[in-house]
């Protein structure tokens, strides 16, 4: 197997742009479909932008301190399994499907929240949440 490395091009969407962190995470037509999906799972409204602002978009939120830190836990974890994506497919010619990373991401959320549920903030967001678990 050979794996090429060229920095000017996108190994997830074979896009010939540089790989920089917006591309990445935020233009990028695999990191793309991932957060389309995820958005779509949790119901959230959120404008693509660049990562930090993202979190600064979701402090200022109207939302439930609970829900706040799911949404922030969900694009922690796209981050990490996009990442993690680039790097099988970079360095071991493994092409991870997004549909996958979206299962693993909504898996983990999931399991999270389960741990949390019993939580009086968990309580307050329970709509929010139990939307994702079911
Ligand atoms: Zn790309």
């Amino acid at each position: 197997m050979k794996i090429q490395v060229d920095d000017s091009k996108c190994c997830l969407c074979q896009d010939t742009v540089m790989e920089t962190n917006k591309h990445l995470f935020v233009d990028c037509e695999y990191a793309t479909k991932v957060r389309d999906a995820l958005l779509c799972w949790s119901k959230i409204n959120l404008p693509a932008r660049e990562l930090n602002n993202i979190l600064e978009l979701i402090k200022k939120k109207h939302w439930k301190k609970f829900k706040k830190e799911v949404v922030a836990a969900l694009w922690g974890a796209m981050v990490y399994h996009i990442w993690k994506a680039r790097n099988w497919k970079q360095f071991k010619g493994v092409s991870l499907q997004y549909s996958d990373i979206v299962k693993e991401i909504t898996r983990e959320i999931v399991g999270r929240i389960d741990m949390y549920k019993d939580s009086k903030r968990a309580i307050r967001s329970r709509s929010f949440w139990q939307n994702l678990c079911t």
